[in-house]
């Protein structure tokens, strides 16, 4: 159980940069068909409002890692527990993410799409930590730089609970 949590993004800052994001991604593909994989299970909220924003065809498919267990802090071992089961050879892939911490998790996530033969991968995160970052990814379109804090909300857990908040908050530590 944790206490009240400080609202970090509120809903209308998210709304509002998603919006944009939305415009940066329409104009990168400029109408070319799109793979978009939304990582479960933390970004199904930001995906949900993300494809709403883009404009052009989108194919939404879906995987699912885990990396977190039940603690704050990254184990740094990666579990593929939903894989794709399409051919994604010589297409466009959008990578969505909740939050990039360590980088690990989408490192291995990228290098096992890139495996897979598409056109080009590239990524969407809506949340970037700096400070924790271990590997190197470029992160294509980001919607927020967080300083070193624990959030949940919009999508994010705390050992399963907040997912459901409409906006960002800080776990108090
Ligand atoms: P990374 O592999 O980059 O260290 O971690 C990525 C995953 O860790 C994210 O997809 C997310 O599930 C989880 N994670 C990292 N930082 C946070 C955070 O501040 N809050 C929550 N709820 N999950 C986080």
């Amino acid at each position: 159980m944790i206490g009240p949590l400080d609202i970090l993004l509120s809903s209308e800052d998210i709304a509002a940069r998603i919006k944009t994001l939305g415009e940066e991604i329409s104009s990168h593909y400029q109408g070319k068909p799109i793979i978009l994989i939304c990582v479960l299970k933390g970004s199904f909220v930001f995906a949900a409002d993300l494809v709403r924003e883009i404009d052009g065809p989108i194919q939404i498919e879906f995987m699912r890692l885990s990396s977190y267990g039940n603690s704050t802090t990254s184990s740094g071992e990666i579990n593929m527990i939903l894989d794709l089961n399409i051919d994604i050879t010589d297409k466009e892939v959008l990578i969505v993410e909740d939050i990039v911490d360590t980088g690990i998790t989408l490192f291995f996530l990228r290098d096992h799409i890139e495996k897979k033969g598409p056109a080009a991968v590239k990524i969407c995160s809506l949340l970037h930590k700096p400070a924790r970052q271990k590997v190197e990814v470029p992160i294509d379109f980001l919607g927020f730089t967080i300083e070193d804090k624990f959030v949940v909300g919009y999508g994010l857990d705390h050992d399963e609970r907040y997912r459901n908040l409409p906006f960002i908050g800080v776990v108090p530590t």
